[in-house]
């Protein structure tokens, strides 16, 4: 069962990066093979019907999610697109601000990687309070796309981050 591999495969690092942090690493699950491959599978599986995609695209939100993101896009035969730390896409951008524990972060996004009435996939690594993604989510939405799901290897479900996410649909294929 994918999830028994996945929380096989998932190292716990303490007080990474800072002090109170329980840090889910995922190398451990990158390293091997069939299981990153079962996890790829496990993440499209919701968003294809008889063989087709149900969505135009797919974005991953730096970095972890363009690994496992793009390789969801090519399962699916759409395109990817990057979502990216501020300062770092090189052409025109939609940017959203979002709050973190402390202070702020921001997200950006190509202003062509998402047509209007395009149905969108968001893939990251971890859901924690939802803050990354919810602001990922008005990024395609500011562009007039639809988030057609938000798909995540980890969800830390205590945290409540799918609340935030309010009626966007969304997958995860493991919760602590
Ligand atoms: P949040 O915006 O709080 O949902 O945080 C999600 C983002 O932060 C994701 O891109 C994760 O990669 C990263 N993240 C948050 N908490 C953890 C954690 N405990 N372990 C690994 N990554 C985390």
């Amino acid at each position: 069962m994918v999830e028994t591999t996945i929380k096989r495969l998932i190292r716990d690092v303490p007080d990474f990066p800072k002090p109170g942090i329980l840090f889910k690493d995922v190398t451990p699950l990158l390293a091997d093979a069939a299981a990153l491959s079962r996890v790829v599978d496990a993440l499209a599986e919701p968003y294809r019907q008889g063989g087709a995609p149900t969505v135009d695209r797919v974005l991953g939100i730096e970095s972890r999610g363009f690994i496992f993101g793009t390789p969801v896009a090519q399962r699916l035969g759409v395109g990817f697109a990057p979502i990216r730390k501020p300062g770092k896409l090189p052409w025109r951008t939609v940017s959203e601000s979002y709050a973190l524990e402390y202070g702020e972060d921001r997200i950006e996004l190509h202003e062509d990687a998402v047509h209007k009435g395009e149905r969108v996939l968001i893939v990251d690594d971890l859901l924690a309070t939802g803050g990354t993604l919810t602001a990922a989510c008005r990024l395609v939405e500011r562009l007039g796309g639809q988030v057609a799901g938000c798909a995540v290897v980890i969800e830390l479900g205590f945290l409540d981050g799918r609340k935030r996410l309010g009626e966007r649909p969304v997958h995860s294929l493991v919760t602590y």
